[in-house]
Protein backbone atom coordinates (compact mmCIF):
# COMPACT_ATOMS: atom_id res chain seq x y z
CA UNK A 1 0.00 0.00 0.00
CA UNK A 2 0.78 3.09 -1.36
CA UNK A 3 1.24 6.19 1.89
CA UNK A 4 2.05 9.45 1.81
CA UNK A 5 3.72 10.76 5.51
CA UNK A 6 2.13 14.56 5.80
CA UNK A 7 5.04 16.27 7.34
CA UNK A 8 8.72 18.13 5.87
CA UNK A 9 10.32 17.33 9.38
CA UNK A 10 13.27 15.62 8.87
CA UNK A 11 13.60 14.64 12.23
CA UNK A 12 10.07 13.20 12.16
CA UNK A 13 10.35 11.31 8.77
CA UNK A 14 13.55 9.46 10.07
CA UNK A 15 11.49 8.40 12.84
CA UNK A 16 8.45 7.55 10.57
CA UNK A 17 10.32 5.69 7.96
CA UNK A 18 12.14 3.22 10.41
CA UNK A 19 8.81 2.12 11.96
CA UNK A 20 7.75 1.19 8.97
CA UNK A 21 10.42 -0.35 7.50
CA UNK A 22 9.73 -3.98 7.98
CA UNK A 23 6.42 -3.55 6.96
CA UNK A 24 4.24 -3.83 3.19
CA UNK A 25 3.61 -0.21 3.26
CA UNK A 26 5.39 2.33 0.41
CA UNK A 27 6.40 5.25 2.67
CA UNK A 28 6.78 8.49 -0.21
CA UNK A 29 6.96 12.05 1.40
CA UNK A 30 6.06 15.27 -0.30
CA UNK A 31 9.40 15.74 -1.69
CA UNK A 32 9.52 12.47 -3.45
CA UNK A 33 6.25 13.09 -5.02
CA UNK A 34 7.50 16.69 -6.27
CA UNK A 35 4.83 18.73 -3.85
CA UNK A 36 6.73 22.10 -3.15
CA UNK A 37 6.40 23.48 0.10
CA UNK A 38 3.97 26.33 -0.80
CA UNK A 39 3.37 29.68 1.90
CA UNK A 40 -0.24 27.81 3.24
CA UNK A 41 1.62 24.96 4.73
CA UNK A 42 2.26 26.91 7.52
CA UNK A 43 -1.44 27.08 8.54
CA UNK A 44 -1.56 23.99 8.72
CA UNK A 45 -0.06 24.51 12.79
CA UNK A 46 -2.62 27.10 12.97
CA UNK A 47 -5.55 24.61 15.29
CA UNK A 48 -6.22 24.89 18.78
CA UNK A 49 -5.27 20.73 19.29
CA UNK A 50 -2.87 18.28 18.03
CA UNK A 51 -5.80 16.53 16.48
CA UNK A 52 -6.78 18.79 14.58
CA UNK A 53 -2.90 20.06 13.40
CA UNK A 54 -2.96 16.48 12.54
CA UNK A 55 -6.34 16.05 10.65
CA UNK A 56 -5.38 19.38 8.54
CA UNK A 57 -1.90 17.77 7.32
CA UNK A 58 -3.50 14.29 6.36
CA UNK A 59 -6.49 16.12 4.38
CA UNK A 60 -4.15 18.82 3.10
CA UNK A 61 -1.14 16.60 1.80
CA UNK A 62 -4.09 13.80 0.64
CA UNK A 63 -5.89 16.63 -1.47
CA UNK A 64 -2.35 17.28 -3.37
CA UNK A 65 -1.16 14.28 -3.54
CA UNK A 66 -4.42 12.02 -4.45
CA UNK A 67 -2.44 9.25 -2.23
CA UNK A 68 -4.06 7.98 1.38
CA UNK A 69 -1.75 10.11 3.86
CA UNK A 70 -0.95 10.32 7.78
CA UNK A 71 -0.79 13.35 9.03
CA UNK A 72 1.26 14.15 12.18
CA UNK A 73 1.41 16.62 14.71
CA UNK A 74 3.12 16.79 17.98
CA UNK A 75 5.07 18.76 20.61
CA UNK A 76 5.80 19.01 24.42
CA UNK A 77 3.63 19.52 27.15
CA UNK A 78 5.67 20.78 30.16
CA UNK A 79 3.76 21.12 33.71
CA UNK A 80 5.54 23.79 35.38
CA UNK A 81 4.19 26.53 31.64
CA UNK A 82 0.73 25.24 32.34
CA UNK A 83 1.08 22.87 29.38
CA UNK A 84 3.24 24.99 27.15
CA UNK A 85 4.85 25.00 24.13
CA UNK A 86 2.38 22.40 23.44
CA UNK A 87 0.82 22.72 20.07
CA UNK A 88 3.15 26.14 19.56
CA UNK A 89 6.21 23.75 20.27
CA UNK A 90 7.94 23.88 16.48
CA UNK A 91 7.99 27.41 16.57
CA UNK A 92 7.92 28.82 20.20
CA UNK A 93 11.22 30.54 20.07
CA UNK A 94 10.21 32.77 17.17
CA UNK A 95 6.48 33.16 18.83
CA UNK A 96 8.76 34.77 21.67
CA UNK A 97 10.48 37.48 19.74
CA UNK A 98 13.91 34.83 19.56
CA UNK A 99 16.22 35.76 16.54
CA UNK A 100 17.18 32.43 14.43
CA UNK A 101 20.31 32.52 12.54
CA UNK A 102 21.72 29.86 10.80
CA UNK A 103 19.85 27.58 8.50
CA UNK A 104 17.64 24.55 9.13
CA UNK A 105 15.58 22.62 11.62
CA UNK A 106 18.51 23.19 13.97
CA UNK A 107 18.67 26.60 14.57
CA UNK A 108 14.87 26.60 15.43
CA UNK A 109 15.40 23.90 17.86
CA UNK A 110 18.53 25.17 19.85
CA UNK A 111 16.65 28.56 19.98
CA UNK A 112 13.68 26.41 21.51
CA UNK A 113 15.69 24.23 23.93
CA UNK A 114 17.45 28.08 24.65
CA UNK A 115 14.30 29.33 26.16
CA UNK A 116 12.56 26.20 27.28
CA UNK A 117 16.12 26.16 30.14
CA UNK A 118 15.44 30.03 30.37
CA UNK A 119 11.81 29.53 31.50
CA UNK A 120 12.17 26.56 33.72
CA UNK A 121 16.14 28.37 35.76
CA UNK A 122 14.11 28.61 38.68
CA UNK A 123 11.56 25.72 38.46
CA UNK A 124 13.00 22.53 41.06
CA UNK A 125 13.78 19.18 39.77
CA UNK A 126 10.85 17.44 40.86
CA UNK A 127 8.66 20.22 39.03
CA UNK A 128 10.12 19.68 35.67
CA UNK A 129 7.87 17.13 34.67
CA UNK A 130 6.81 17.14 30.94
CA UNK A 131 5.42 15.06 28.27
CA UNK A 132 5.68 14.69 24.51
CA UNK A 133 2.52 14.05 23.04
CA UNK A 134 1.79 12.61 19.35
CA UNK A 135 -1.51 12.58 17.20
CA UNK A 136 -1.29 10.48 14.36
CA UNK A 137 -4.56 10.85 11.48
CA UNK A 138 -4.59 8.59 8.58
CA UNK A 139 -7.34 9.69 5.74
CA UNK A 140 -7.83 7.23 2.79
CA UNK A 141 -8.49 10.76 0.51
CA UNK A 142 -8.89 14.43 1.44
CA UNK A 143 -12.49 14.14 2.23
CA UNK A 144 -12.80 10.62 3.95
CA UNK A 145 -13.17 10.02 7.61
CA UNK A 146 -9.96 10.29 9.68
CA UNK A 147 -8.61 7.67 11.57
CA UNK A 148 -6.95 9.45 14.87
CA UNK A 149 -4.68 8.09 17.37
CA UNK A 150 -2.84 9.71 20.37
CA UNK A 151 0.23 8.57 22.17
CA UNK A 152 1.94 10.19 25.16
CA UNK A 153 5.36 9.12 27.07
CA UNK A 154 6.12 10.92 30.60
CA UNK A 155 9.64 12.11 31.22
CA UNK A 156 11.41 16.00 32.95
CA UNK A 157 13.31 18.74 31.72
CA UNK A 158 16.58 18.39 32.52
CA UNK A 159 18.77 21.62 33.49
CA UNK A 160 21.76 21.13 30.57
CA UNK A 161 21.15 19.62 27.46
CA UNK A 162 22.68 15.65 27.47
CA UNK A 163 23.50 13.32 24.00
CA UNK A 164 24.20 14.41 20.19
CA UNK A 165 21.32 12.26 18.87
CA UNK A 166 17.85 13.19 17.49
CA UNK A 167 16.11 16.33 17.21
CA UNK A 168 14.15 19.12 19.02
CA UNK A 169 13.59 19.24 21.98
CA UNK A 170 15.36 15.08 22.52
CA UNK A 171 18.82 16.53 24.74
CA UNK A 172 16.06 18.38 27.24
CA UNK A 173 13.96 15.24 27.72
CA UNK A 174 14.85 13.17 30.12
CA UNK A 175 12.63 9.53 29.48
CA UNK A 176 11.04 8.20 32.62
CA UNK A 177 10.78 4.94 31.11
CA UNK A 178 14.84 4.87 29.98
CA UNK A 179 16.09 6.88 32.03
CA UNK A 180 18.46 8.67 29.77
CA UNK A 181 17.32 11.40 27.99
CA UNK A 182 16.01 10.97 24.12
CA UNK A 183 18.85 12.71 22.36
CA UNK A 184 21.36 9.96 24.48
CA UNK A 185 18.87 7.13 23.54
CA UNK A 186 19.61 5.50 20.29
CA UNK A 187 16.98 4.86 17.73
CA UNK A 188 15.79 1.83 18.32
CA UNK A 189 15.27 2.31 22.85
CA UNK A 190 13.68 5.98 21.57
CA UNK A 191 11.20 4.41 19.44
CA UNK A 192 10.25 1.66 21.39
CA UNK A 193 8.85 4.36 24.16
CA UNK A 194 8.56 7.54 22.09
CA UNK A 195 4.75 9.09 21.77
CA UNK A 196 5.56 8.70 17.81
CA UNK A 197 6.53 5.25 18.16
CA UNK A 198 3.56 4.37 20.18
CA UNK A 199 1.06 6.23 17.98
CA UNK A 200 1.99 5.04 14.70
CA UNK A 201 2.25 1.24 15.91
CA UNK A 202 -1.19 1.53 16.86
CA UNK A 203 -2.39 3.23 14.17
CA UNK A 204 -0.78 0.91 11.60
CA UNK A 205 -2.73 -2.17 14.03
CA UNK A 206 -5.82 0.04 12.72
CA UNK A 207 -4.78 -0.57 9.00
CA UNK A 208 -4.57 -3.94 9.28
CA UNK A 209 -7.60 -4.71 11.26
CA UNK A 210 -8.94 -2.12 8.15
CA UNK A 211 -7.42 -4.03 5.35
CA UNK A 212 -9.17 -7.31 7.18
P1 LIG B 1 4.91 20.02 14.53
O1 LIG B 1 4.18 18.76 14.90
O2 LIG B 1 5.38 20.01 13.12
O3 LIG B 1 4.15 21.24 14.94
O4 LIG B 1 6.27 20.06 15.34
C1 LIG B 1 6.36 19.53 16.58
C2 LIG B 1 7.56 20.10 17.34
O5 LIG B 1 7.53 19.50 18.64
C3 LIG B 1 8.90 19.73 16.72
O6 LIG B 1 9.37 20.73 15.85
C4 LIG B 1 9.77 19.61 17.97
O7 LIG B 1 10.20 20.88 18.37
C5 LIG B 1 8.80 19.08 19.01
N1 LIG B 1 8.81 17.60 19.01
C6 LIG B 1 7.83 16.75 18.60
N2 LIG B 1 8.22 15.48 18.73
C7 LIG B 1 9.48 15.52 19.20
C8 LIG B 1 10.43 14.51 19.51
O8 LIG B 1 10.23 13.29 19.32
N3 LIG B 1 11.60 14.94 19.99
C9 LIG B 1 11.90 16.26 20.19
N4 LIG B 1 11.07 17.25 19.89
C10 LIG B 1 9.85 16.88 19.39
Amino acid sequence: MKLLIGTRNDGKAREIRDIFAALPFQLVFPADQFLERLPEEQDLERGSSFSENAVAKARYFAARSHLPTLGEDSGLEVDALDGAPGVFSARWALMHGREVTGQGEGALDAQNNALLLERLALVPDEQRTARFRCVVAYVETATAKPELVEATCEGSILAAPRGGGGFGYDPLFLSTDLGISFAEAGLAAKQRVSHRGRAIRALIEVLVRRSK
